[in-house]
This record gives C-alpha cells, sequence and structure tokens, in this order.
C-alpha cells in the first residue's frame, strides 16, 4: 500500500479506531528523525532528549546501522535458530568483549532479557532455589515474570497472583536483603542505576555490598542494564562505574540502536545451565538485529562516542546545576553520561508539556522528575539549545505555580 500522507487527526481517528489505547500519546505523528532532530507530520522539527524512550542510542537513523540493515534485509531478513549465522557470532563475540568476556543469549526486549536471567537463576538449582531479591523503585518489564521482579504495586495492580518467588527490599539497603535471603533463594536482581526510578544511582558501597553477599551465600547477583548499558553513562555498561563485576547482565533498548532486539549476557561456565530446549526466542539474534547490533559498537568506537558522552555529561551537569541554584522548584540533577534526571518540588508534566511546545522532546518519570536520555552523539550546540529551552520551560512553570 502507498503511504497516505493524512493529517493528524486522520491519523489519531485510526488509532481510536483500530489500535488499543493502552499508551497515551502526545497528539504528535512523527514521520522523520535524524540525529538528535525529529520531525512531525505538519513539518515541525523538534529537538529530541529522549529519542525513542533510550532505544535510540545513536540518535535517529544513525548512518552505519542504517547501512548495515539495509545491506542486510536485501540478503537475509531472519532463519531460526537452528541454523548458525555470523552475524549473530560476531554480535555475541563483540558484547563480550566490550563487557565480562562471557556468553551471550538473544532475545527481542527488556523484558525477555529479564526472563532469561529469572530462568538462569532457577535453573541453576533445579528449581530449588527459586527466590530472587529485587529492590523497591526497580523496573524491569512487563511480562509476568518481569513484572513480579518489579517492586512497584502500581504496575501489579488488578493482576491476581504474581509470580511467586520474588522478595523486595528497599533500595539501597544491604541489611534487609541479608534478612530476606533463606535456603531458597537464588539470587538478586538490580538496575545499578534506577531508570524508570528517576536516574538514581546505586548509593557507594551498594553494589559492593550486593557482590559480598552474593559471594557468600552463593547467589547469582544479575544486573538489569536495559537502561544502563551500551555506552549511554560513558562506559560500556553501568557496572564499569562501580568497580563490581554481576555474574549476569540483561541488555535491550540501546542494544541494536532502535531495532529490536535483546540479550542476557553471563559467564561460559553459568551458560552451561541453558541446554537446548531449556528456553528460546524465535526471532532472537536474527540478522537484522544483529547487523544493527554489531554496527552500533563499531560506530561507538569509530567515533569515540564514549568519550563525548563524558564531555557532553559535563554540559548538561553544569548547565542543570546552574538552573538549581536559580530555581528552588528543582530539588536535584542527577546526571550519569547521557542518563539524566532534573527531580522537580512538583509535577512534572506541565515541564513536559511546556517543552514539546518549544520543540524540544523529554520525558518524565515517578511524576516529578525529568528524564533525559539524549543520544550519545548529540553535539555541544544541541546539548546547550536543549538546555536553553528546558531552563526556560521550568523557570516558566516555577513562575506559574508560585
Ligand atoms: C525498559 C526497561 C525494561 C523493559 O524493556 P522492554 O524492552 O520494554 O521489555 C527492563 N528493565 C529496565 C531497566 C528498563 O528500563
Amino acid at each position: 500500500m502507498a503511504t497516505v500522507h493524512s493529517s493528524v487527526q486522520q491519523t489519531i481517528d485510526l488509532f481510536d479506531r483500530y489500535v488499543i489505547a493502552n499508551y497515551k500519546r502526545f497528539p504528535v505523528c512523527l514521520v522523520r528523525g535524524s540525529g538528535s532532530r525529529v520531525w512531525d507530520s505538519e513539518g515541525t522539527r523538534y529537538l529530541d532528549l529522549f529519542p525513542g524512550w533510550g532505544c535510540n542510542l545513536l540518535g535517529h537513523c544513525p548512518e552505519p546501522v542504517v547501512r548495515a540493515v539495509q545491506e542486510q534485509v536485501a540478503t537475509l531478513i531472519h532463519v531460526p535458530n537452528t541454523w548458525y549465522t555470523e552475524p549473530q557470532g560476531l554480535w555475541a563475540e563483540a558484547l563480550s568483549k566490550i563487557s565480562f568476556g562471557g556468553q551471550a543469549f538473544f532475545c527481542n526486549s527488556g523484558t525477555e532479557a529479564n526472563e532469561a536471567a529469572i530462568k538462569l537463576v532457577r535453573l541453576r538449582t533445579n528449581g530449588v532455589r527459586y527466590k530472587i531479591v529485587t529492590f523497591r523503585g526497580g523496573f524491569h518489564g512487563r511480562t509476568l515474570g518481569s513484572v513480579s521482579a518489579t517492586a512497584q504495586p502500581k504496575y501489579h495492580e488488578g493482576l491476581g497472583p504474581i509470580v511467586a518467588g520474588f522478595q523486595y527490599a528497599p533500595h539501597g539497603d544491604l541489611e534487609a536483603v541479608e534478612q530476606l535471603i533463606d535456603e531458597h533463594t537464588g539470587g538478586i536482581l538490580v538496575e545499578p542505576i534506577l531508570g524508570e526510578g528517576g536516574i538514581v544511582p546505586a548509593p557507594p558501597g551498594f553494589l559492593e555490598g550486593l557482590r559480598r553477599i552474593a559471594n557468600e551465600r552463593d547467589l547469582l547477583l544479575v544486573f538489569d542494564e536495559v537502561q544502563s548499558g551500551c555506552g549511554r553513562t560513558g562506559k560500556w555498561f553501568g557496572y564499569q562505574h562501580f568497580g563490581v563485576v554481576p555474574d549476569v547482565i540483561t541488555l535491550a533498548k540501546s542494544l541494536c540502536a532502535g531495532v529490536a532486539g535483546g540479550a542476557m549476557l553471563t559467564t561460559v561456565e553459568l551458560a552451561r545451565h541453558l541446554r537446548p530446549g531449556m528456553h528460546a526466542a524465535t526471532f532472537g539474534g536474527n540478522p537484522l538485529a544483529a547487523r544493527a547490533g554489531l554496527a552500533a559498537i563499531e560506530m561507538i568506537q569509530r567515533e569515540g562516542l564514549l568519550a563525548n558522552v563524558s564531555v557532553m555529561a559535563a554540559i548538561f551537569k553544569s548547565r542543570l546545576d546552574e538552573l538549581a541554584t536559580r530555581c528552588p522548584m528543582v530539588r536535584d540533577v542527577r546526571v550519569i553520561g547521557m542518563m539524566i534526571g532534573i527531580e522537580l518540588a512538583v509535577d512534572g508534566a506541565p515541564v513536559v508539556q511546556a517543552c514539546l511546545d518549544k520543540g524540544v522532546l523529554v520525558n518524565c518519570t515517578q511524576q516529578n522528575t525529568i528524564r533525559l536520555l539524549p543520544a550519545m552523539n548529540i553535539s555541544a550546540d544541541e546539548a546547550h539549545e536543549g538546555c536553553d529551552i528546558l531552563s526556560e520551560a521550568i523557570m516558566e512553570v516555577a513562575s506559574s505555580v508560585s
């Protein structure tokens, strides 16, 4: 079918009729993107500080990823995992080299990557030690296992009995973790930097403490790096900021720079617990995702983007800290590479709307935290422009509420 150029209202009408209304959407229809810019169907251009909900790690349509996918899509789109394909092998090798040298299981999303990790924890002891400690404020996905791992009651509402075996501890509380562990506990699952929870890095000593407890009690330490992984923080993985090496990491969102893909990485020794037939994902590691994932890693290396993240993070940090000194409505500014949280004393929705009206796309999480997940290759000019407009929007909202 040829593309029909309809008005925004016509597209909204189509959605109202045919798309399940499980998302709140802005009345904007996006049609095209390039780098940190995106255009809507009316021709309005936006600066996107939250590209792809964190999936578009290298901005919209990064050229090397586009080229790799274009080449692959015309060659071999998909074959099942009963066959070998070179892209999947090369992708696994690349991930192993930038992490802790283990092996990969491929899937299509973050929640699936976490399901794989949950199963690995259980399979290691044949289901005897099935319990997993997770943390309040964490987020691990929407399938029943991962949502049960997510210690936020709002995600459990109306679902009836959730999956048994998850034990929730307050984030940062090592003593609570020790108290929850019993002879049926097999693992600890934690985001090294809370994402949906408001861009909150692990407090000092917390991850080190979890590593020590995991060692003492023979538990698997699983880091959910779906949001913090793949270079976003200025290191390949969030855990590399803390000097603590987990047994398992889960990845998705930015893994394939905007193409759907997920992965669980673990050590060679632990990977042996996943034998043929025990777990699978039909589309997992498909040639398109593999080429995109590989192209993303190569682009980050070739263009020195880990270093760019540190430089851009310093710009955001100084500009937003300066804003906080002028504007008491800004309670806290947290910048870990291109993971940025601006905690407000008020509801953040009006700020998101004010930014949209001024042509800048941002997000709000936990009601009061403006969240930015800018592309790793954002420019200094774009970072300053974003800070200018965001500051303006926050000051406007501050003056209207005071
Ligand atoms: C988004 C997210 C998930 C879920 O990923 P999906 O691809 O939406 O299933 C899991 N964990 C973290 C930390 C996330 O940010």
